[in-house]
């Protein structure tokens, strides 16, 4: 099993395991936090399994695009209209624990910076 193509993000999408689905179309889903950092945090993926951003492609510029118009839609359906936040942690170094390329958002409350 790959951790490219089997995550607990990809049993989300398979609707193997439950999570709080906030938005779905043919390329991306959205879905609450299941240990929230901020009154409103979601998550954004791409269907497509890709495992982290450096695993992203030229091939993947639309979709890349597409994840952040959904992040930004997603935020302001949150009602995040004062702002919000949004994160990639990028393997190691970056805090990623799931290899499932994601995007957080992060909201409801005044973010500091820089974050630790
Ligand atoms: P990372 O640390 O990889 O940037 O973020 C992974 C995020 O996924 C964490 O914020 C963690 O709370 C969340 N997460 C992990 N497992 C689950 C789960 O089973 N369901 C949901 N909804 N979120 C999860």
């Amino acid at each position: 099993m790959s951790e490219t193509t089997e995550t607990i993000f990809s049993k989300i999408i398979s609707r193997e395991i439950p999570a709080n689905i906030v938005y779905e179309d043919d390329l991306a889903l959205a879905f609450k936090d299941i240990h929230p950092q901020a009154p409103v945090h979601i998550l954004v993926i791409p269907k497509k399994p890709i495992a982290k951003l450096d695993d992203a492609e030229s091939e993947d510029r639309d979709l890349l695009g597409h994840l952040l118009l959904t992040a930004k839609r997603v935020a302001l359906e949150a009602g995040l209209e004062n702002g919000y936040r949004v994160v990639i942690n990028t393997d190691a170094d970056g805090g990623q624990t799931v290899y499932h390329l994601h995007l957080h958002i992060l909201g409801g409350r005044q973010l500091a910076w820089p974050p630790g």
